[in-house]
């Protein structure tokens, strides 16, 4: 069952006033000393499942493999289902929603395996959906507009986010996000991610090696031209927009 940000923070409280939690808030406690958590979580059912991907396999051929969904779907995205799982079981966050933990988990560096995991969770189906079969080239609409206006148009855009897609140094994303009322390109490191500055996540491409390496080797700028060329989803991205 998943709790709203009122109702956890309440459970939480709660449980305090009972004298079940003595340490800094979300501090490791059992279930037996966290009545929200036993009331709230079945021990036995998984709280996060790997999401389906919202296309077949080789639905992105020949730019992204069916080989190379299989693993990443199936093998690094699962894995981090996996671990977030066996990571929350039986703390007060067992509870919560993937975005209370990934925020919960952000201000507490103690949480940094709890963060890293629940963020890829967040991030890998962003991307899923970021891209379709029959995708990429310029967007229409308000998302065009507005590329527009706070971006110098499309091709700026496109070299923006290639700029940030490949020196980002090692692993990470590169985001296309709402920053306020106007629309950004930045990139993020490892598991980070636009929610926990404040800022609202439009369009992400994963720039991981497991992303690319298997179809491009070592070349990531080609898979980001590709990703922009044949790939993004403007329709997920218009709706993020709100
Ligand atoms: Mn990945």
């Amino acid at each position: 069952m998943l709790l709203t940000k009122r109702e956890f923070c309440k459970g939480v409280a709660a449980a305090s006033a009972l004298g079940a939690i003595s340490g800094p808030l979300f501090a490791a406690t059992s279930e037996k000393e966290n009545p929200m958590t036993a009331a709230t979580q079945k021990k036995e059912s998984p709280m996060f499942t790997l999401p389906e991907l919202p296309y077949a396999q080789n639905a992105l051929e020949p730019y992204i493999t069916s080989n190379t969904l299989s693993f990443h779907h199936g093998k690094h995205h699962k894995a981090y289902v996996d671990n977030l799982n066996k990571l929350v079981a039986d703390t007060p966050l067992a509870g919560a929603t993937l975005e209370e933990v990934i925020k919960e988990s952000a201000k507490d560096t103690a949480k940094a395996g709890i963060f890293n995991n629940s963020a890829q969770v967040w991030n890998h189906t962003f991307y899923w959906h970021s891209m379709k079969p029959g995708g990429g080239g310029a967007p229409k609409g308000e998302i065009a507009k507005r590329i527009d206006k706070d971006l110098g148009g499309f091709d700026a855009f496109k070299e923006q986010f290639k700029q940030a897609a490949t020196t980002q140094f090692g692993s990470g994303w590169a985001w296309l996000v709402l920053d306020g009322a106007k629309l950004k390109v930045i990139k993020t490191g490892n598991a980070d991610l636009p929610m926990v500055h404040g800022q609202k996540a439009l369009l992400t491409c994963d720039v991981w090696e497991h992303a690319y390496y298997l179809d491009y080797q070592n070349k990531r700028p080609d898979y980001v031209s590709t990703f922009l060329d044949k790939l993004v989803n403007w329709e997920f991205v218009e709706k993020n927009l709100g």
